[in-house]
């Protein structure tokens, strides 16, 4: 098969599960990972290393990353919020870590009581760890509210790719931008991501989109247009989001790998085995709603990727 064009980094077993109040059991877990690996998938966020009593959806952490990291070919990633979380990764066996830096001051100290320059520490520290115990690993930062904030509006520009440099300096392979509350356009995502390639070349890390406002897709092109080619992703936009009801969370998985392979961007990944990942996830969480264009409406006939 020839190389993919694009990574499609599925994101759905961390971000949405955790987003979820409903926790899925780990055999249904392990099934719905080997169903996305069977359709394609190459790179899968399966955990995030926090204490259970915060995310019980979470317990399981370890024991999945040690399933995953038996998918041969298969980049297993875990979010991490501290040193700790990457001390728990690192022992489970995880390729990539990611740790999630608050482009927001305002969302920062809400969501993790730290101010961004304290964050930038703690990447600094989990940099000297990884470098330490295992510096095979990969480690990506990604900047939450790259393009705004509930709490506080507007994120200024400078201060996103100055935090971005920052997180370099501390010791990341690369930094991303997320649009955790789904507030970008297009024009927005196109002038930060270049200015992000600009200023870090191939540090510049991946497209993290929400599709609160419908503009999910829109804003994936745009960052494509600028040189991005990996993207975060969650099967059948699991989660949802809390401020908008009826809107998927995280761009839907299935509708990216619709627009990049109809495009003729090759993501490696084959959509009739993609769609069928859903019938896993959905047994696992009864009830939780999924969304996605593509699966509802079918492939248009004759569509060959
Ligand atoms: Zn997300």
């Amino acid at each position: 098969m020839p190389q993919p064009d694009v990574l499609i980094s599925e994101v759905g077993p961390r971000d949405g599960l955790q987003s979820v109040h409903a926790t899925m059991p780990t055999a249904d877990k392990l099934r719905w990972i080997d169903a996305l690996y069977a359709a394609g998938v190459r790179e899968i966020e399966v955990a995030s290393f926090v204490p259970a009593r915060l995310l019980p959806q979470m317990a399981d952490a370890a024991e999945v990353v040690r399933h995953a990291v038996s998918l041969p070919g298969l980049t297993v990633m875990a979010l991490v919020p501290n040193r700790r979380g990457a001390e728990a990764a690192l022992a489970a066996g995880v390729h990539k870590l990611t740790v999630p830096v608050s482009a927001s001051e305002a969302h920062s100290l809400a969501n993790v009581r730290k101010t961004r320059a304290q964050m930038v520490e703690e990447v600094r520290a989990i940099a000297e760890l990884r470098r330490s115990l295992a510096p095979q690993v990969g480690f990506e930062a990604g900047l939450s509210t790259a393009f705004g904030c509930t709490l506080q509006g507007e994120v200024p520009e400078d201060e996103v790719i100055r935090l971005a440099v920052q997180c370099i300096e501390a010791g990341a392979d690369e930094a991303g931008l997320s649009d955790t509350v789904g507030y970008a356009n297009p024009a927005q995502v196109r002038r930060l991501f270049r200015r992000l390639r600009a200023e870090l070349g191939d540090k510049a890390g991946a497209a993290h989109m929400h599709n609160t406002r419908g503009l999910g897709l829109a804003n994936c092109l745009a960052a494509h247009d600028e040189g991005v080619r990996t993207f975060d992703a969650s099967l059948g936009g699991l989660g949802g989001c809390p401020y908008a009801p009826g809107a998927s969370g995280n761009v839907v998985t299935e509708d990216l790998v619709f627009m990049f392979e109809a495009m003729g961007v090759r993501t490696g990944i084959d959509l009739p085995q993609l769609i069928a990942a859903r019938a896993p996830l959905m047994a696992g969480l009864p009830g939780e709603p999924v969304y996605g264009m593509t699966p509802e409406a079918g492939l248009p006939k004759g569509f060959r990727p």
